[in-house]
């Protein structure tokens, strides 16, 4: 096997769940976009769904499919990017649930799916996604008439539990909403932790499923060995890799490991990232190439058969600070190549 095994704890991603919906005192949704974060929304869905998930979100109606097929026709699925043009076939086949984000997507739906359920998306600040106040307060009554499921807004800075933009976006939310006897959610991750103001009806975390901050309670979900292909040995003054970055200051051990910049071990970790051999560190040297990566493995007593990048020792955040990212980019890049292993039970 010359593929790097990336394990999967479903276990820890249930937990995870679970310990989000005890904070959460509202409904607890399970976002799996883009692939339940790069690690397989299928199996991931599934299991969420039998710790007791009942609502799903995906970003895009074609994300729908993996989950629906996973889930059963029960849940809802949430489409984020709402109802757009060429996707009426697909909410409409599917069963999805799509966060209308505009006049024309509300038009759109009701024209095309009259009385199929939908929420909508409001912007409370963040400018990106949902109707602002003033369209809002000129087709409320309208949209309410068709029983929206949900109405919904994003948070922009709710990682950073103190930065004003969170209570600021409360209240608009709360004066966009107040009184109209519709669910609604405001929260992710971050949100979940700025606490029960925040809650609202539903909560959507994903992040934190996955085992990444701001959720530091989180369990660790994932586990990533790269396989050794080579072993050589250096004098001083020898260089390794493209671009003779790296030279020997000492007689060398070199690994090259099999795993690369194309399965999202980004080009930015050269020079940077450590791996691990049990409890020893051994740094990464050179640049990482597409394939493969090269590391020092001077100071290991013995040859190993392969090295861990994520692990007990070093986290995904971790690795993201070496990559100069954040956790949700490195999760999201893992690559088709990795020999995907789910544990469970
Ligand atoms: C991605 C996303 C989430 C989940 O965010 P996390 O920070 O991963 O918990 C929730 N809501 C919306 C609208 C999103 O785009």
């Amino acid at each position: 096997m010359s593929t790097a095994a990336l394990a999967i704890d479903l276990d820890a991603i249930a937990a995870n769940w679970t310990a989000l919906a005890r904070l959460s005192q509202a409904e607890t949704a399970a976002v799996v976009k883009a692939d339940a974060y790069g690690l397989g929304a299928g199996r991931i869905a599934r299991a969420l769904a039998r710790a007791g998930a009942r609502r799903f979100f995906v970003a895009v109606a074609e994300e729908g499919a993996a989950v629906r097929e996973a889930v059963g026709p029960g849940p809802e699925i949430g489409v984020f990017a709402g109802h757009m043009r060429g996707d009426t076939d697909m909410i409409a086949d599917l069963g999805l649930t799509p966060m209308l984000n505009t006049l024309d997507q509300v038009t759109r739906h009701l024209e095309a799916l009259p009385g199929h359920p939908f929420g909508v998306q409001l912007d409370t600040g963040m400018n990106r996604l949902g109707m602002e106040w003033d369209e809002w307060a000129a087709v409320a009554e309208i949209i309410l008439a068709q029983n929206p499921v949900l109405l919904m807004s994003h948070l922009a800075c709710a990682d950073e539990p103190g930065h004003p933009m969170n209570p600021y976006q409360l209240d608009i939310f709360h004066q966009m909403t107040d009184g109209l006897g519709v669910p609604r959610s405001l929260s992710a991750t971050g949100g979940v932790l700025l606490g029960p103001d925040y809650h609202f009806d539903v909560t959507r975390p994903g992040i934190g499923l996955y085992g990444g901050a701001p959720f530091d309670r989180a369990r660790p979900v994932i586990r990533l060995d790269l396989p050794v292909v080579q072993i050589r040995a250096l004098t001083t003054g020898e260089v390794v890799g493209y671009g003779n970055s790296w030279q020997a200051t000492r007689p060398s051990r070199i690994a090259t490991l099999s795993g690369g910049y194309a399965d999202g071990l980004l080009r930015s970790l050269s020079h940077k990232a450590v791996f691990w051999h049990e409890d020893r560190p051994c740094p990464l040297v050179g640049r990482v190439s597409m394939d493969l990566i090269t590391v020092d493995i001077t100071d290991l007593p013995d040859d190993p058969a392969y090295l861990t990048l994520l692990g007990p020792h070093q986290g995904v955040d971790d690795l993201a600070t070496q990559a100069g990212t954040i956790g949700y980019e490195i999760l999201t890049s893992l690559g088709p190549r990795y020999d995907r292993r789910y544990l469970s039970g």
